[in-house]
């Protein structure tokens, strides 16, 4: 097997050998997705390739990203095409790319990007490190290997993906090589207090409101060690919340001491989807497999189809109890 370095360079070859590269990461786009494909569009235009960056969901970045420099450019992956090189980011599986699936293994050379453990290794050439805090860390990088140097705008983004996949530099995979990384992002021209404003300090009221809906319905299981709350679809047209909006909905509840994990379901018509989040070693990412999903053994998630009754029921025996 080659050794990373081995990979890095596979990837930067693939590049500069492609005339016209998509870069998309995963459906319902977290800061890591959009964070690296724009900090990845960036990199590549630096280096005079023409990059497109494409949305695996939706029409639009969600509202929290949307001042990320280069997210007006972001589009759906619905009739895009032409490409002789895709980049998938953060995307473990195929599936997770959504709309844009069917292009990603269509297009002539698929590279794979991305730091999830359960990765399945489904490109030509996969730069996978589950050591690394976020993808958008590995195509910093990356960066060397191109030898382009990142500009403030590639900085910004992939500042971005590392703020929001750390937990603000909170998680346990905040490692030494975090804080360097990030360090080398700001001195690239990274402006720490707008991001954090952006991300995390631009909230509508409609999104308060679904906090304060979310924490009414804060319930305790499994005794005492699990804790869960949920919205449904009709929540979003009485707080005036839009979808989008919930990625840090979970953060909310996972703040209370004394539970090894929490959940937070989210139903539509008929599928819930789940946000798992570890307190406490237990390992969340083994429950979501279990249940189709994936994820880190932090911070998991799976869609199922039912209500919220019956994902609960199968959800919450595969949890931490007290027997
Ligand atoms: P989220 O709770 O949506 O923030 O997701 C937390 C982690 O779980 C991320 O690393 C996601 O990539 C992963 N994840 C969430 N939903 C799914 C899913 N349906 N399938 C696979 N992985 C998922
Ligand atoms: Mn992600
Ligand atoms: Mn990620």
């Amino acid at each position: 097997m080659p050794g990373q370095a081995e990979i890095f360079k596979q990837v930067a070859s693939a590049i500069n050998s492609a005339s016209s590269i998509a870069v998309c990461a995963h459906v319902d786009p977290d800061g890591d997705a959009i964070g690296s494909t724009l900090g990845l569009m960036h990199l590549l235009r630096s280096c005079g390739k023409n990059a497109t960056p494409l949305l695996a969901s939706g029409s639009h970045p969600p509202l929290t990203y949307a001042a990320l420099p280069g997210a007006e450019e972001l589009r759906p992956s619905a009739g895009a095409g032409g490409f002789d090189l895709f980049v998938a980011l953060d995307s473990p599986d195929p599936a997770r790319l959504g709309d844009a699936r069917e292009l990603a293994l269509a297009t002539p050379t698929l590279v794979v990007i991305d730091h999830h453990p359960d990765n399945k290794r489904y490109g030509a050439i996969n730069l996978v490190d589950p050591d690394s805090a976020a993808t958008g860390e590995m195509i910093w990088e990356l960066a060397p290997y191109l030898g382009c140097t990142p500009d403030a705008s590639v900085s910004a983004c992939l500042f971005t993906a590392l703020m929001t996949d750390t937990g603000r530099f909170s998680y346990s995979n905040t490692t030494p090589a975090v804080f360097r990384h990030a360090a080398e992002m700001v001195e690239a021209g990274a402006n720490v207090s707008d991001l954090f404003r952006q991300v995390f300090e631009s909230r509508t009221p409609g999104a308060l409101a679904l906090v304060a809906l979310t924490m009414s319905r804060l319930t305790f299981a499994n005794s005492g060690r699990v804790a869960y709350s949920w919205i449904d679809a009709d929540d979003f047209a009485n707080t005036g919340a839009l979808p989008e909006e919930t990625e840090t909905l979970i953060d909310e509840i996972r703040v209370i001491i004394g539970v090894d994990a929490v959940a937070l379901l989210k139903a539509s018509h008929d599928s819930v989807r789940v946000s798992l989040r570890a307190k406490t070693g237990f390992d969340v990412g083994l429950v979501a497999r279990t249940l189709g999903g994936g994820g880190h053994a932090a911070a998991a998630g799976f869609t199922r189809g039912g209500t919220i009754e019956s994902v609960l029921g199968e959800l919450l025996p595969h949890l931490p109890s007290a027997s």
